[in-house]
């Protein structure tokens, strides 16, 4: 991972001296151990109560600042959102629901700060399917030539996971070298998955089946170095989840935040002055109030931003926050008379992956209640087009359409089928996709150091101002932990840098 140069811009609105020198902090050591500058105590109003908004809360109350949050929905959480409709304590994570063991913040927020009972979230089963072209078969049957593709011998002849990995030897080798990451993103980040793959002479056969198989045909165009991270990282390899739901995360911040917390408030706009910054919100009722402060950090995904007034913004920020994209993407849960994947299939964990609508069928072991006979799974966990596909009908449709789609692979579904409800997080007034995805160029200059570069009293935090671990509760996490060292130091229109612990192992 690279280390996260700050560009110094001039400030908007000079106000404190600026240090001479930039801090270099470890993210979870701050975190463990809480803010320790001393300094004067300030009022720091935060706008939205997600993961992002609760740390940083949490490290300046308990540095001894005077905290206000505005949430404009009334709960905590944000993208963290478990659905309890179904029977029993079944739930379903309408959001974040996976957390990787190698997250080590989220780790230390989960595990060592609020000590949840978590369980592994396993995503590979051998006896889930591969469904294409109108048939399917377990994994542990499949191989390359299974399906009718159209591959040349060479291609024919390897595992899909050695091709893939095979075209990525070029990355695979810089990462393993000391400040490979500074060298794979100067040398890659103009690189789509596609154009790269392409380039490698990867054929269009190939593609079709490696689209489907390793859920990349929603991510062909985006970013090759932000979908390569993932993926050398084996971030998917060791999850768990959160017993009692992943809501319970953010719940946990509720005694400690509680009460300085509004929700229902939602902001429309920033004013920054010489002596402090004015916050306006509209309330459930329609009514209209304002918090004064001496600082504002904004953890409101930037495409929401769109619909806020922030006076103080200079053109480069405003040309970022325009432009950082935010992916699409929804679930449909269901909930089933009985647990046929695993009484019938020896299916209790993992992921089917087809070329229909629903795309993938997630067997969740979150959200299941071992008392009871009836069970949940997710018909349908799609991105992008994949999603929008099903953004354009109605709940009904949606879940009539899943259920179609999903009893082609298992017929038991439709008898045993009770009920069904979908999150389309495109569609979120106050969630504005499911997460920010870097396309090529992105990743590199000043595009990226724009997206959390401070401006004033304004400071930005959430997930899309991490570099590697964009649209994961990690990423959130740490820019809130850098965001409020920065404003507890005294520090202006810079944060620290980070220093890094070797995120990255070397491929197995
Ligand atoms: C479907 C889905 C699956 C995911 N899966 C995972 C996973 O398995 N593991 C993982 O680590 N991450 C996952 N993520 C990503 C993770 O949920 C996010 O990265 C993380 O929760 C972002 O936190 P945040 O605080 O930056 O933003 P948010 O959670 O979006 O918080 C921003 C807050 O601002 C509030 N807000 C918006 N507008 C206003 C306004 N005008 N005024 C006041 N408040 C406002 C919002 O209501 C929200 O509460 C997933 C996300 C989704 C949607």
């Amino acid at each position: 991972m690279p280390a996260a140069s700050q560009r110094a811009h001039a400030p908007a609105a000079p106000i404190d001296t600026l240090p001479d020198m930039t801090p270099t902090i470890d993210l979870l050591e701050t975190l463990r151990s809480g803010l320790t500058v001393e300094g004067p105590r300030r009022h720091i109003v935060i706008i939205g109560a997600g993961i992002a908004g609760l740390t940083a809360g949490m490290l300046l109350k308990e540095a001894g600042h005077t905290v206000s949050i505005l949430e404009a929905r009334n709960r905590l959480g944000g993208r963290i959102y478990t659905y309890r409709g179904f029977a029993g304590k079944m739930y379903g994570e309408f959001g974040a629901m996976r957390f990787p063991r190698q997250h080590r913040l989220a780790q230390h927020l989960i595990h060592d700060r609020f000590k949840l009972a978590t369980e592994p979230f396993g995503m590979e089963d051998q006896d889930t399917f591969v469904y294409l072209q109108g048939r399917g078969m377990r994994r542990s049957e499949f191989t390359g030539a299974a399906f009718e593709t159209g591959l040349g011998p060479d291609e024919r002849a390897k595992e899909p996971t050695k091709l893939l990995h095979d075209v990525m030897a070029p990355l695979i080798e810089l990462a393993g070298q000391p400040g490979g990451w500074d060298k794979i993103i100067a040398q890659f980040d103009r690189y789509s998955l596609l154009g790269y793959l392409l380039e490698r002479g990867v054929t269009e056969q190939a593609l079709w089946l490696l689209g489907p198989l390793f859920n990349i045909e929603g991510r062909f165009h985006f970013s090759l170095v932000e979908w390569f991270a993932h993926w050398y990282d084996d971030v998917f390899g060791d999850l768990e989840y959160i017993v009692d739901g992943a809501d319970t995360l953010p719940g946990a911040f509720a005694p400690i935040l509680m009460n300085d917390t509004r929700l229902g408030a939602e902001v429309q706009s920033i004013d920054q002055q010489a002596d402090g910054v004015s916050v306006r919100f509209r309330d459930a009722t329609g009514g209209r109030g304002e918090v004064r402060g001496d600082e504002v950090i904004v953890t409101v995904p930037l495409v929401l931003l769109r619909h806020m007034e922030i006076s103080g913004l200079d053109v480069d920020k405003w040309f970022t926050i325009r432009n950082v994209y935010y992916g699409r993407a929804h679930k449909i849960f269901m909930q089933f008379s009985r647990r046929w994947w695993v009484e019938d299939y020896a299916i209790d964990h993992g992921v089917t992956v087809t070329d229909l609508a629903i795309r993938n069928v997630v067997y969740t072991p979150a959200g299941q209640d071992a008392s009871m006979e009836k069970g949940v799974l997710i018909a349908s966990y799609a991105w992008e087009q994949d999603s929008m596909a099903y953004s354009m009908l109605d709940e009904q449709q949606r879940v009539a359409q899943a259920l179609e789609d999903l009893a082609k692979i298992h017929p038991e579904a439709a008898e045993t089928f009770e009920f069904g409800v979908s999150y389309d997080w495109a569609l979120d007034r106050h969630g504005g996709g499911i997460g920010p995805l870097f396309r090529p160029y992105e990743m590199t200059g000043r595009f990226f150091d724009d997206i959390r570069r401070p401006v004033g009293r304004v400071w930005f935090a959430g997930d899309s101002c991490s570099r590697l671990e964009r649209r994961w509760i990690e990423g959130a996490i740490g820019s809130a932990v850098q965001t409020a060292y920065a404003i507890d130091a005294g520090m202006r229109n810079e944060l620290p840098d980070i220093q890094l612990v070797e995120q990255h192992p070397a491929p197995s």
